[in-house]
């Protein structure tokens, strides 16, 4: 039987939604899937219902001080460890920056290949030690086949390639390993954080109303935020519009900005050039208000309305409000 060894992530004391994606996708693999927490900041029995839910068996609290918070070589010895002594075949972490980062950390020490940002875990994995995975590059504009030959198989699936699907299972059993860490992995640990937003931020809005260079205008950006602030959503936008200063660049979706997996990513006066697409492509449907129906944004969209933004978005503004009242 596979063993397959699932890096959770956390941030602070939160079990990361990224776990949930990586134990989904582990569930392709047949095998034990066994879960690596890092730190004893998340309450270990939350997590087990949590990860078991999903589909995991066990789940192993690593603890020591080093561990209280991020520390991608902390968390990397650890993991290392771990391998050492539970000889999963596979290791699986969600391809976040955290997860990849742990992972490359993990392999170096191990001396042992990674592949990261696969689109897929094929059942060949589990069982054979000499593999072909697709991966994605260049921020998902290229597809790469890498082929993996390892006695312990270190692999990371690409952020939102799979969305987490809870089975109802049981919670995971528990127990705690204590790895030996070196003093020097100290050097590089999180020692305090400043949320730079609270509520909703534009990776988790369910949905999204991005504007491009066709809003025109920082102020004409006033609409967009009527209807996020209607909907529960956040407003993106793009490239050109991050150049113009009309938005700051923490708004900006694309291969340089925020990657987004909104229910619906509403898209008005945007292009949809690949840079842009490749931050947007993982929205479960999307909606583009353009003028140009040959736009990419429009040929990739679920739903086109085609005409001026400047009066699509206040109809629609005003028809949510007469609905409601
Ligand atoms: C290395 C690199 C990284 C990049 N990273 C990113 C990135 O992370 N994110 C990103 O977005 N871009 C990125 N870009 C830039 C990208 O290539 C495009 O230039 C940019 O996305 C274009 O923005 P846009 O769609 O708003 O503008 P345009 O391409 O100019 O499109 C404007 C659209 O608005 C429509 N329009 C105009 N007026 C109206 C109106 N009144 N009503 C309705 N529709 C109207 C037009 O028909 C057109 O489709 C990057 C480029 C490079 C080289």
């Amino acid at each position: 039987m596979t063993d397959i060894l699932v890096v959770a992530e956390s941030d602070a004391d939160v079990l990361s939604s990224a776990t949930l994606e990586a134990i989904t996708a582990a569930r392709s693999l047949e095998g034990t899937i066994h879960v690596l927490l890092f730190g004893s900041s998340v309450d270990a029995d939350e997590a087990a219902a949590r990860v078991g839910a999903f589909g995991a068996e066990e789940l192993h609290v690593a603890e020591h001080e080093l561990l209280g918070d991020y520390g991608p070589e902390a968390w990397g010895q650890a993991l290392a460890l771990a391998i050492d002594d539970m000889e999963p075949d596979v290791v699986v972490a969600c391809g976040t920056s955290k997860g990849n980062e742990v992972l490359a950390q993990a392999a170096a020490r191990l001396d042992l290949p990674f592949v990261a940002n696969c689109i897929d875990l094929p059942g060949e994995l589990a069982d054979s030690d000499d593999v072909v995975l697709t991966r994605v590059q260049w921020g998902g504009s290229l597809l790469e086949e890498a082929s993996l030959s390892a006695e312990t198989r270190i692999v990371s699936i690409s952020h939102h390639a799979v969305e987490a699907e809870s089975i109802d299972g049981p919670a995971a059993t528990t127990d705690t390993f204590v790895p030996e860490l070196h003093d020097t992995v100290a050097r590089s640990l999180c020692v305090g954080r400043e949320m730079a937003e609270a509520g909703v931020t534009l990776s988790t809005a369910p949905i999204v109303f991005g504007g491009g260079r066709g809003v025109g205008s920082a102020d004409a950006f006033a609409p967009l935020e009527e209807l996020a602030s209607l909907m529960g959503g956040r407003v993106g936008c793009s490239r050109a519009v991050t150049n113009n200063g009309w938005r700051p660049h923490r708004d900006q979706v694309g291969q340089t900005g925020t990657r987004i997996a909104p229910e619906l990513y509403v898209a008005s006066g945007i292009s949809g050039a690949i840079q842009h697409w490749v931050g947007a492509m993982a929205s479960k449907k999307i909606l583009a208000i353009n003028t140009d129906p040959e736009a990419n944004m429009v040929v990739k969209s679920d739903y086109f309305v085609q005409g001026d933004l400047h009066k699509v978005l206040p109809a629609v503004i005003d028809e949510i409000k007469s609905r409601r009242g």
